[in-house]
């Protein structure tokens, strides 16, 4: 499955989600940005996108959101290490545009930086005592390393998913999260299970590949 069907139906639930609960359009955008993150990361295995040739759209967003988290990574970093100031959810927002960005590329540089950057996420955790984003940071610095549709397509996977977001819901108070992410990683599983190689939701208690084929 392509990227852009991911990001496109992860976007999709979380802005349908936003509609549907009452809340304000700075948190439907956060929303919207948890489910279309969500929706992409399973992939951080560096899986489809390999085969995938980037259409036009494809290059245009990995492009945009690669430079445009690159520059704001550079600026919040400048402001926290010259000034002393700290932007906690901007950061996390520069940090996951890199990380989209960098999804879309592959190779062993692409996976030593998403590396790199879960490392990061790990001591900012440590440091903070957030457990949600050393969650994060484990799951960002592993997934490279494994195997394409592998650990990153199961059901344990979800958990984990749904578990971190949990940390996040409570300790940067935002409600309802992890329905967000769950739900589009979800859409992630199955979007790949409708395609011809399907998803080992099992893996490694089960080889089976699930697929639903229409
Ligand atoms: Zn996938």
């Amino acid at each position: 499955m392509k990227g852009t069907t991911h990001l496109a139906v992860g976007a999709g639930i979380g802005v349908t989600a936003a509609f549907v609960y009452p809340i304000r359009l700075e948190d439907a955008i956060l929303y919207a940005a948890v489910t279309a993150f969500s929706a992409l990361s399973a992939d951080l295995d560096g899986t489809n996108l390999l085969s995938a040739k980037l259409g036009k759209v494809s290059r245009f967003i990995r492009e945009s959101a690669l430079w445009t988290g690159i520059l704001s990574v550079g600026c919040l970093s400048w402001l926290y290490f010259a000034r002393g100031l700290l932007y906690p959810k901007l950061a996390i927002a520069a940090v996951s545009l890199l990380l989209l960005g960098l999804l879309m590329k592959q190779g062993f540089m692409r996976n030593l930086l998403v590396s790199l950057i879960g490392a990061g996420l790990i001591y900012a955790g440590w440091n903070f005592r957030l457990y949600g984003l050393i969650g994060l940071g484990v799951f960002v610095a592993w997934a490279p390393w494994l195997n394409h549709r592998g650990l990153t397509h199961t059901v344990w996977a979800v958990i984990a998913w749904g578990a971190i977001a949990r940390a996040f819901e409570e300790e940067w108070g935002i409600p309802g999260l992890m329905n967000f992410a769950v739900a589009g990683y979800l859409s992630h599983l199955l979007l790949d299970t409708m395609t011809p190689s399907g998803v080992k939701w099992l893996f490694p208690i089960s080889k089976k590949s699930f697929k639903i084929r229409f």
